[in-house]
């Protein structure tokens, strides 16, 4: 770990006005841990727990709004969230430990960094050290001929296949999330598919935040009248361990036939992803397994494996017919 400065900051006026290369900390449980790595490496942290930001609010359009600084166990056991949120609850509760989400925030579960091993190597983009695009543009990705059993299938380049780690992201990304920052220039909104990018040429650019923004809030739509929503999540072991392929389903059946429906992956993409293919597939169709079997082949079939990991196919096909049975159940 490298030497840095810590501010505190009351307001979101002050937070704003920091420092250049500076970082907002809040829970720290990503950023710590890649401090300690030297993945990150901050002249200055400015500590932004002060911030009136800890409020999960209804909307007058019947919405949501959960500031940024609120914590993912607050969210996630929050009684609107569980009653018209469900795959959000789920989402978060299937994620990390306890201890975790007392602390991790919503807003910085949002800039989640990969997990990919290559990335979190101390020496990975250094001269002698692993080839990461992500860490150093330029110097190559390890983990295209590595050990890649855990990487992406799904929006990978020939640059990077890292997998968004998130749990909380796909719930978001079904539910067609709204995300409000503030930075030097002002206040804007981005939409939850467009703050994640894909790595493309520069997967060193992993969001839409301009230098300094801030997150503030998050804005979750009026709930859709009569749907069901449901997450499942596919791992190595029971808790505290990242999605081998996970799915979020939003969902509402009138008369044997699906009338509404938003589906999201975990695990397999390189941001938490939205399968428009699947909604297709689905859309209008008898809610009964051929359907969902039609739908899980048109999510994957665009998926491009490597070596280690042509098993999450198979595997999150079945995860996503298993997800599409709960929701229409
Ligand atoms: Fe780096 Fe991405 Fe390659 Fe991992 S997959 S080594 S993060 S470039």
């Amino acid at each position: 770990m490298e030497t840095f400065s810590y501010v505190k900051v009351p307001t979101i006026d002050k937070a704003l006005g920091s420092a250049s290369q500076a970082k907002f900390i809040a829970g720290g449980t990503t950023l710590v841990d890649l401090m300690k790595l030297s993945v990150e490496k901050p002249k200055t942290l400015i500590d932004i727990n002060l911030l009136p930001l800890d409020k999960i609010e209804k909307l007058p359009d019947g919405g949501l709004r959960i500031g940024a600084m609120v914590r993912n166990s607050d969210l996630a056991w929050n009684a609107d969230v569980k009653e018209s949120y469900a795959v959000l609850s789920e989402a978060i509760l299937s994620g990390a430990s306890p201890q975790l989400r007392n602390m991790a925030t919503t807003g910085g579960n949002l800039l989640q960094r990969t997990r990919c091993a290559y990335f979190r190597e101390p020496s990975a983009g250094m001269p002698g050290g692993y080839g990461c695009n992500k860490r150093t543009p330029g110097t190559g990705c390890a983990a295209l001929e590595g050990f890649n059993r855990t990487h992406a299938i799904l929006g990978t380049s020939e640059h990077c296949i890292a997998t968004h780690p998130s749990d909380m992201c796909v719930a978001m990304a079904a539910l067609e999330a709204v995300i409000h920052v503030e930075g030097p220039k002002g206040k804007r909104t981005i939409a939850f598919a467009d703050f994640h990018k894909l790595p493309g040429a520069t997967p060193n650019i992993e969001n839409a935040l301009e230098p300094g923004e801030l997150i503030t809030y998050v804005d979750l739509p009026k709930p859709v009248e009569g749907a069901k929503s449901t997450y499942l999540k596919l791992r190595d072991r029971a808790s505290y361990e990242f999605a081998l392929s996970s799915a979020a389903v939003v969902a509402r059946v009138e008369s044997g036939h699906i009338r509404y429906i938003r589906v999201a992956l975990g695990g397999v993409g390189t941001k938490p992803w939205r399968s428009h293919e699947a909604e297709a597939a689905l859309m209008g169709k008898p809610a009964n397994a051929t359907t969902f079997k039609a739908a899980a082949e048109a999510a994957f079939a665009k998926a491009k494996p490597h070596k280690d990991n042509a098993f999450k196919v198979e595997l999150a096909k079945r995860c996503l017919v298993r997800s599409l049975k709960t929701a229409a159940a």
